[in-house]
């Protein structure tokens, strides 16, 4: 029986459902189970398969507790014709590397993947106890993309409600108006004065509010649950690519079924990449998964000198969804590589949040060192690398990407190991930095500099963000830090 406890102890005993319907543990830990990698992923028998029916085979043993129906209604509902692209997550050619794009869904970021299939998978979860009137507000701090995917994947979505905080000031135009313009009678979108560290630690501190907890439940029935991706039902679907870029490797005859092969992955809160490791205890034949950063390198220095210090200047930089001091994921990973010590992990954290700072013991290190490799790129070489990204292959590359392909570039090459650079963003979502970077008119507003990206290397704006330009702006609140509590209250109570 596949059950779920908190990283940092093993008092829990929960479904996926629950574990998807609660977000995080009561002891601020993430949820995980003990049992992944007892059951693996046939990939003898990936090659031709759709995506959706990859995706089946690998949530099915993520989920143990949904049934065949209710995760085939889910997958069909999730990667429908919303996809700008029927592979979803189509593998291309970059050079002699390959890059799968994560981002022809319906906001244009990778964050869809896992957004379209969340509110499906909660929507088929029920109360833990009794209250059968009991909804659901999903809380969520964002950078940048998370939030505009969470709000579309939410929006009128049955028994939930949705409030979104974003950092004033630190997110693109388009990223604002994509959150400030979304349709739906259950949604709420917010600035904060801060941040996005500040916001998701005060969403997490919201989260561990028992007596806010009370009130939402016998005023409004309301429970609060989270859509970042320390939920469970955000982590397991991002899985599936891992998989399905294997498949289409596979398809285009680059690597026989074993054969391994290497992932960039631009990093910023751990689950993008940590999904890979999931894959890889799941049977998938993975080298090694390389961790890029922008100039938060954090992770970076994590992983070189085996002490994670959060004590650092933050850097808002071109790469706003990367820009993280807190790599929540990162726990889940330390969970399995110290072979399941909730003690350790608890002590970790603890350090974390006390002193700001913990120290791994190397023997673990060397493990976690032997799998995930690492880089960052500062905002000259981001800029740099998207101008070399077209001028080489004639592809463009949104800043987030960009540090991982610079990463990439500095990995010494195995011929033998096919490597795919995980393209999280359309560049359309940052038309300005990158018309900058390929010295385009720069000048005009996003929506002008998107008209100017698209002449000059003929591709094509995604529709729905070239339509912000026109679109209504419904929501133009802004609060303080410890204002955002109250926001939740509010919205509660008008769910
Ligand atoms: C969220 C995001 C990332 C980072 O992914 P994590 O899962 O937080 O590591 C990278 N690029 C873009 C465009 C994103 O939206």
């Amino acid at each position: 029986m596949t059950t779920f406890h908190s990283t940092r102890s093993t008092t829990d005993s929960l479904t996926s459902k629950q574990a998807i319907r609660k977000g995080i543990a009561d002891d601020g830990g993430l949820f995980v189970t003990d049992s992944l990698g007892e059951t693996h992923v046939d990939i003898a028998s990936l090659a031709g398969k759709s995506y959706q029916q990859i995706a089946f085979d690998v949530l099915s043993v993520l989920l143990p507790d949904y049934t065949e129906a209710e995760l085939k209604e889910c997958i069909d509902e999730a990667y429908g014709p919303q996809w700008s692209d029927e592979k979803i997550t189509p593998v291309k050619p970059l050079g002699d590397d390959y890059v799968m794009e994560l981002f022809n869904g319906p906001t244009s970021a990778f964050k869809d993947v896992a957004l379209q299939i969340l509110p499906r998978f909660m929507a088929r979860t029920t109360p833990a106890d009794g209250d059968a009137d009991e909804k659901i507000m999903i809380v969520t701090a964002t950078s940048g993309d998370t939030g505009k995917a969470a709000l579309a994947g939410f929006a009128d979505a049955a028994g939930t409600g949705i409030t979104v905080f974003y950092p004033e000031g630190k997110v693109s135009q388009v990223q604002e108006l994509q959150m400030t313009t979304q349709s739906g009678s259950n949604v709420n979108v917010c600035a904060v004065k801060g941040n996005f560290d500040d916001a998701q630690s005060a969403v997490k501190r919201i989260f561990g509010d028992k007596e806010l907890a009370g009130r939402l439940a016998d005023d409004s029935h309301v429970v609060l649950s989270s859509a970042n991706s320390i939920n469970v039902g955000r982590l397991v679907p991002q899985v599936v690519y891992y998989f399905s870029a294997y498949a289409q490797l596979l398809e285009r005859q680059v690597i026989n079924v074993g054969d391994e092969v290497e992932f960039v992955v631009p990093t910023g809160n751990f689950g993008d990449i940590l999904a890979g490791y999931y894959a890889k205890l799941l049977g998938l034949p993975v080298k090694h998964l390389v961790v890029a950063s922008d100039k938060n390198n954090v992770l970076f220095d994590f992983l070189t000198s085996g002490t994670y210090n959060r004590q650092r200047p933050f850097f808002q930089t071109i790469s706003p969804s990367m820009d993280i001091l807190i790599s929540s994921n990162l726990e889940r990973m330390l969970y399995y590589m110290s072979d399941k010590d909730t003690r350790l992990i608890s002590m970790l954290m603890n350090d974390l949040s006390q002193w700001g700072a913990y120290e791994v013991p190397e023997p673990m290190m060397k493990k976690i060192r032997s799998i995930f490799g690492t880089g960052w790129a500062d905002e000259n070489q981001v800029r740099e690398m998207i101008a070399d990204c077209w001028n080489k292959n004639h592809y463009v590359i949104d800043p987030h990407t960009a540090c991982g392909y610079y990463v990439m570039q500095q990995m010494p090459r195995d011929p033998l190991t096919p490597r795919v650079l995980l393209s999280t963003a359309s560049p359309y979502k940052f038309p300005r930095v990158v018309n900058e970077s390929l010295g385009l008119d720069a000048s005009g507003t996003d929506f002008e500099c998107m008209d100017v990206l698209a002449k000059a290397t003929g591709t094509t704006a995604p529709a729905a963000l070239r339509g912000l330009e026109t679109a209504n702006v419904r929501f133009d609140n802004v609060v303080e830090i410890d204002g955002m509590e109250g926001f939740v209250e509010q919205a509660a109570k008008a769910l």
